[in-house]
């Protein structure tokens, strides 16, 4: 199909950018739908679109209660993809806008590309061991999209900012809401980062990796196992396929065996620079630099020579 408009919907305003970037580069009309007040949308009107509609939830109401609304302003076009943005609610969304616009929903895809009169949507499969490309069959279509995929456009036309009238329709209605302890980094946006991976001993050793950030000014991430399994760090901090997807200009990598599911969250960093006590560690074969050493004896060396 060949799908000459994108809507891109995010309840993330920052994540706008990126993703009108990517719907630009494919597209010919590009429609973006915010979940934010009126105020948030002023600050996103050079994302890219060409009109930029916006919502705040009523009260009670999250983002994927629009999906009909979503649906019945896509509809309006006689073909269109709907690009959304893959946080935990932009899945719910894209879920059900999949039901209401008829058509498939293809989560975290990681480029969309024109080949003739189709629009190639592209994604790891197979825990990142292959690429699959599609291509929609039905008038509309649905994809996901994460963090660092797109890159932003430094001179986006200013979108024509206009709210969207739709209202919700929900099943369920939000009657508590508590802020999440953990302290979230924005890895996305970030310049350099240091990666900790499972060469990493103790939970308490963190704080080297954590002095090592502060004197290069990083932030600190980490592979799936740290967050995940040893929940020394945040789930919002591992970056790989199914973690972040990261593109920042330095990035230090400190006892990361190099998988490829991690090393597909990273590989578009500038300058990946790995520090493994294993010569054979596959993280070299991604690397601009190595040290084959033991980080608990290079990390320091590094502080203070950098200091
Ligand atoms: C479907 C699927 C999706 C996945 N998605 C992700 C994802 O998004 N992100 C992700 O990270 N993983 C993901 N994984 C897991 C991934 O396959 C790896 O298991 C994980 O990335 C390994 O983490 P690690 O490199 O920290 O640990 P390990 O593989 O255990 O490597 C630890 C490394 O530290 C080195 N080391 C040990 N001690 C020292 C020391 N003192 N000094 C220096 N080096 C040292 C070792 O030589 C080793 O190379 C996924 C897996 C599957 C199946």
């Amino acid at each position: 199909m060949s799908m000459q408009t994108i809507f891109v919907v995010s309840d993330e305003a920052p994540a706008l950018a990126e993703l009108c970037s990517g719907a630009r580069a494919a597209a010919a009309q590009v429609t973006a739908i915010l979940f934010g007040s009126e105020a948030d949308a002023a600050g996103a009107a050079g994302c890219g679109a060409d009109r930029l509609l916006y919502r705040q939830p009523a009260d009670g109401a999250v983002p994927e209660d629009y999906a009909a609304a979503i649906a019945d302003e896509v509809k309006k076009e006689p073909s269109a993809l709907v690009l959304v943005n893959n946080s935990i609610r932009g899945r719910c969304l894209a879920g059900k806008l999949g039901v209401f616009l008829d058509t498939a929903v293809l989560t975290s895809v990681s480029a969309l590309e024109r080949s003739g009169e189709e629009l190639v949507c592209h994604r790891m499969v197979y825990g990142g061991m292959a690429q699959r490309g599609e291509v929609f069959t039905k008038p509309y279509g649905v994809i996901t999209v994460g963090g660092g995929v797109f890159e932003a456009a430094n001179d986006a036309p200013q979108a024509a900012v206009a709210p969207f009238e739709g209202a919700p329709q929900g099943s369920l209605k939000r009657i508590t809401s508590t802020s999440k302890k953990e302290g979230g980094v924005d890895l996305v946006a970030a310049k350099r980062i240091v990666d900790v991976g499972r060469g990493i001993a103790k939970e308490e050793d963190l704080e080297l990796c954590r002095k090592l950030a502060a004197v290069l000014g990083a932030e600190v991430g980490c592979s799936r196992p740290v967050a995940e399994n040893n929940k020394w760090l945040p789930k919002s901090s591992y970056m790989g396929i199914t973690g972040v997807q990261v593109k920042p200009e330095l990035i230090v990598v400190l006892g990361v065996s190099g998988q490829i599911q991690h090393i597909g969250g990273i590989n578009k960093s500038r300058v990946i620079v790995a520090v493994n006590k294993d010569k054979s560690a596959p993280i070299f074969k991604n690397a601009d630099l190595g040290v084959v050493g033991d980080l608990y004896k290079v990390v320091p060396a590094l502080i203070e020579k950098l200091s």
